[in-house]
């Protein structure tokens, strides 16, 4: 099935601000965009985000740890009612990572379909009352 990238957001400007606090979204080192999760070294669970205690053995020693940029489209919903200030509609779902990890992330309105190959990326999510972009880490659909 072909792709259609006319409805691919372009990455937006370096300053504006990212809903993810902390380091959990990186820039690797062709400037793409990577999630930075957590891995407990106690049981080797990992995590995205990460937390500060292990949900699987409750251990404290979190490492970080980049996750893959790849997955699998698990599920999905497509929201046409929200918050005011979010680009609408719009689609979050699961990834299956390359790692195992199920991600929940917002995802580019194009194309999906359930089990579709996706890909990490960053976008414009909604704008503030202000007119500030919300930027937020993406996951769109690829060619396996
Ligand atoms: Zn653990």
């Amino acid at each position: 099935m072909a792709i259609d990238t006319s409805l691919t957001l372009q990455a937006p400007p370096e300053s504006t601000p990212i809903l993810l606090p902390g380091d959990a979204l990186a820039k690797g080192d062709r400037g793409e965009p990577l999630l930075i999760g957590g891995r407990c070294t106690s049981c080797g669970e990992r995590m995205f985000p990460r937390h500060p205690v292990c949900p699987s053995c409750m251990g404290e020693d979190i490492v970080s740890e980049t996750m893959p940029r790849r997955g699998t489209l698990y599920s999905y919903s497509v929201v046409h009612v929200g918050p005011k200030k979010w680009n609408k509609p719009f689609a979050l779902g699961y990834v299956d990572l390359a790692n195992s990890l199920r991600v929940f992330s917002h995802l580019l309105l194009a194309d999906l379909e359930i089990g579709s190959a996706m890909e990490l990326d960053v976008a414009e999510v909604g704008r503030e009352s202000d007119g500030t972009p919300i930027v937020s880490f993406v996951f769109k659909r690829v060619e396996a």
